[in-house]
């Protein structure tokens, strides 16, 4: 092998290697972003129905341990009542 071939893929090798750090660090940080919820105040948040629609009734609750026990929202961080509502409410 020449040395201007070895010299190559050397450079090929290390650039394989700094490569696959950055994309771990980038596949992390799209993670962290995608996981991110909103808070209570960015959505109006509030514990009590806006007329008919309320949490128990939107697709990103998720329950507690009994259905009038405080759950948890896929998109809103913090507890959420099942009574509660926020202007991304999505009817089931
Ligand atoms: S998106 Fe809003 S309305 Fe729907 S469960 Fe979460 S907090 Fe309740």
């Amino acid at each position: 092998m020449s040395d201007s071939k070895r010299l190559l893929s050397r450079r090929e090798a290390l650039g394989g290697l700094l490569v696959l750090p950055a994309l771990a660090g980038l596949l992390a940080s799209t993670t962290s972003i995608a996981e991110a919820k909103s808070s209570k105040a960015s959505v109006k948040y509030q514990s009590h129905p806006k007329g008919s629609q309320k949490c128990s009734g939107c697709r990103f609750f998720q329950a507690g341990k009994t259905p009038s026990a405080m759950g948890t929202c896929k998109i809103v961080e913090g507890a959420i009542s099942p009574n509660g509502w926020c202007t991304a409410f999505t009817a089931k």
